[in-house]
């Protein structure tokens, strides 16, 4: 690993002042989970590092039944996993940082890492774009809202802009009800998922109200999938029904071929955990 400085600000202001002045010099640390493997890859080379780990409140868990939820960014894995708030309002999140990784990379990994890593086979993102969450970026300029849907581009791109951190998520108050989070690892529970589905649910009478749907490890980012969503939206849930919601799902991904399974196999795992996760969620709606 290359030689660097390591500087720890100890508020927000000074953290945003720091990287407007190391510019591409610098690069933000949080966990450190993801930053040092590429740093030790050489594939990131920062002369300065600025760690986030001293600013004041910023792994903060807040509920408000009429506001929602605000998580700090930096809040690692096992806050929000232990968090009891988000296991009584939002269970699927819960469930889904229980199944990040393990406790070694839980008690060290933030959400704002995760989500700011923009790697497409991470676990929260797919939950919080079932949860419709939004992240609010900060620079010395101010601050900016944006849906996490639009806050992933590519491969380890977001929409963060230089001298910009994100600083907290936003997640509605719960209303869709049903929820169902299937991390598939059929390697190991440790890995990173094979396909990952997040969905939440509302039902009435069997009808479908609303849904929303988010995949991870299928394509370039993490994918909202709309299409999807619209073919359960206001119809009464069958198992045709679903069955279509599971071949509109996984034609709006892009997987690849690699050592966690072909293309091929991912697309046709997504068909079958959609409606899986479908299933499950209706139970729990009703
Ligand atoms: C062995 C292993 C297993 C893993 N398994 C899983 C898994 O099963 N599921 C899963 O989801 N993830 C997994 N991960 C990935 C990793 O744990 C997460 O991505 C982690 O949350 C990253 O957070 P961090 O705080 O460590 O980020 P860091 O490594 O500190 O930072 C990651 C990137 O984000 C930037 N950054 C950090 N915080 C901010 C911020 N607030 N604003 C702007 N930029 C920021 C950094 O500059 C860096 O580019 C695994 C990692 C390892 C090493």
């Amino acid at each position: 690993m290359n030689r660097f400085d390591y500087l720890e600000p100890t508020t927000l202001n000074k953290a945003l002042a720091l990287m407007e002045k190391h510019g591409e010099d610098g690069r933000v640390i949080a966990g450190g989970t993801s930053l040092l493997i590429m740093m030790r890859q050489r594939l990131l080379m920062p002369k300065v590092v600025i760690s986030l780990a001293r600013i004041p409140k910023f792994d903060t868990i807040r509920f408000n039944a009429k506001t929602g939820l605000r998580i700090g960014a930096g809040a690692r894995h096992r806050d929000i996993e232990l968090s009891a708030v988000i296991k009584k309002h939002y269970p699927i999140l819960h469930e889904t940082f229980h199944n990040v990784a393990q406790p070694r990379i839980r008690n060290m990994g933030t959400i704002g890492g995760n989500l700011a890593a923009g790697d497409p086979l991470t676990d929260p993102g797919a939950s919080l774009i079932a949860l419709d969450a939004e992240v609010v970026l900060t620079s010395g300029a101010g601050q900016r809202t944006l849906k996490l849907d639009e806050f992933f581009i590519d491969y380890y791109q977001t929409a963060l802009n230089a001298g910009e951190l994100l600083t907290e998520i936003r997640v509605p108050p719960p209303t869709r009800l049903g929820w169902s989070h299937i991390k598939f690892t059929p390697r190991s529970v440790e890995d990173f998922a094979t396909v990952g589905v997040a969905i939440t649910l509302s039902a009435k009478n069997g009808i479908c109200e609303d849904v929303r749907l988010g995949l991870n490890s299928v394509a370039s980012i993490i994918v909202h999938a709309k299409q999807a969503e619209q073919t359960l939206r206001g119809k009464t849930i069958d198992d045709d029904l679903l069955r279509q919601m599971g071949e509109v799902a996984a034609s709006e991904t892009d997987p690849v071929d690699d050592n966690r399974g072909s293309a091929e196999y991912k697309r046709e795992m997504v068909k079958v955990l959609v409606q899986r996760a479908a299933k499950e969620a209706l139970q729990r709606a009703s």
